[in-house]
Formats: C-alpha cells, structure tokens, sequence
C-alpha cells in the first residue's frame, strides 16, 4: 500500500534519514524502533508529508506523493497520523474535534459528521464522552479521541510516532488497545514506538533505524530472537 524508496531527509548539513527503502503492505502493521535520534519520527513525518524528502519516492498505491505535480492536500488526506502529543481543541466537544475536518476538509453536512464522528468515538469505547470537553478526559482517553479523529478521514494509512510515550504508564494499555484492534482489524499501519511488547505481538514486521538508516528489518520474531546488526542488539539489550 506504501512504497518508500531511497528517501533522504537532512537539516542544514545533517542528514538524519538516509536512502530509507522500506514498504508497508495492505493491512500489515510496521513497528519501526532505533534509538533517540535515529530519525524515525523525520522518516514517519515524510511520509505524510509533513517534512518534504530531500530526494526519494514515496508511494500510496499507485499515486507518487513526492510528485512534483502531487496534490499534497489529497495525499495527506489519505494518511492519517497520531502523535505523541494529541492537541485537541480544548474548546470544542470531543465529538466537534473528531468531526470538524469531516465538515471543513471534507465538505461533509454537519448532521452525517457527527453520525460519523460518534461512530467512530464507539470504536475506541469513548462515545458516552461525546459532548464533553477533552479536559475532562485523562491523556488516555484523549488520544484515543485522537485516534477517532484520524479514523474519521477513512485513511487508508495510518501512522503512529509515539502515540502512547507521554501517558502515564496505567493509561498506555487502552491505547494500545485500541491500536490492536485497528491492526487486527486489517488497518494499514506504520508505528514508531518504545513498546516492545507491542511491536512483538501486533506487528507483522519490525524495522530498526540507527543513524538515519533502516539498519535491519524483519518479523518480531527476526528482530528480537535472533537480531543480526550490531547495534540492534545493543538496543534491545538496553532496553528489554
Ligand atoms: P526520538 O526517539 O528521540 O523521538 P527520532 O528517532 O524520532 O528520535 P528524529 O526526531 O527523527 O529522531 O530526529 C533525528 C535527528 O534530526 C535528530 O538529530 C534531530 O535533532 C534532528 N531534527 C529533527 N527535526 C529537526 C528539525 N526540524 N530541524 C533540525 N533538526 C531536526
Ligand atoms: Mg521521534
């Protein structure tokens, strides 16, 4: 579904993601993990075109999105990521924040948006908080909202940088969660993260980035039972 090839990316005279070649099959989930500074969030970034590659291709299905006649706006569309950091509207609804781009992106009528929006909010357990601010929330239901948001543009991709590293530690499961669902559930997924519990049993496959480059990559299974490179065997035993 996602095709990505030789895509480099640097700042100033630091080039932070080198001749990356990878692709994200239809319905598979890719767990990309590195140490800080790898460039694993410069790589997810380029791929919804939040940072533009100095040089490479990257492909939705048979649409070039480094195209220099691509339609950014539509491409993005088709891609829909989650960060760290959710940024909600603090003074809309929760069913607003996951609607409005429904009604101002999509041209949607207000009245099939937040049929949309609340079914989407079903699917990650938080429709009875529909009409709530988010501040009423704890950050783990507000990510989930922010998971709702991003479901609710019908990507075909979506990408994950950290969704869950600024929870605190007993809000993480329901966001992984729900994150299991969406990759069982045959959702095309990229997902930068430090859970290796989570990469080791939702992921089809595991890529390693260490300095700027996709080091090794492979199944769970590969990359943490019988890891070749070096430095991913440093990794994992620092962290694991
Ligand atoms: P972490 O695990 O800490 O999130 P990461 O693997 O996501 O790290 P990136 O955020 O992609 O790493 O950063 C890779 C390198 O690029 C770092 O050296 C960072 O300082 C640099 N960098 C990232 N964004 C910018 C920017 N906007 N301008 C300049 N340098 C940047
Ligand atoms: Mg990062």
């Amino acid at each position: 579904a996602l095709q990505v090839k030789g895509l480099s990316k640097s700042y100033g005279s630091n080039t932070v993601v080198r001749e990356v070649t990878l692709d994200v099959q239809r319905g598979e989930t890719l767990c990309v993990i590195g140490p800080s500074g790898s460039g694993k969030s410069t790589l997810l970034k380029c791929l919804n075109l939040l940072e533009i590659p100095d040089c490479g291709e990257i492909w939705l299905g048979e649409t070039c999105l480094t195209a220099p006649d691509a339609d950014v706006d539509a491409a993005r569309s088709r891609v829909g990521m989650v960060f760290q950091h959710f940024n909600l509207f603090p003074h809309m609804s929760v069913e607003r924040n996951v609607s409005l781009a429904l009604t101002s992106v999509k041209g949607m009528g207000r009245e099939q948006a937040r049929a949309t929006a609340r079914r989407r909010l079903e699917e990650v357990g938080l429709a009875a908080f529909a009409e709530q601010r988010p501040s009423r929330l704890s950050g783990g239901q507000q990510q989930r909202v922010a998971i709702a948001r991003a479901l609710a543009m019908e990507p075909e991709v979506m990408l994950f940088d950290e969704a869950t590293s600024a929870l605190d530690p007993e809000l993480v499961k329901d966001v992984l969660a729900v994150m299991r669902d969406l990759a069982s559930g045959g959702m095309t997924m990229a997902v930068v993260t430090h859970e290796m519990g989570f990469a080791r049993e939702a992921a089809d496959r595991v890529a390693f980035m260490c300095d700027g480059r996709l080091a090794e990559i492979g199944t769970p299974d590969r990359i943490f039972e019988s890891a070749e490179h070096p430095r991913l065997r440093q990794f994992l035993s620092q962290i694991l």
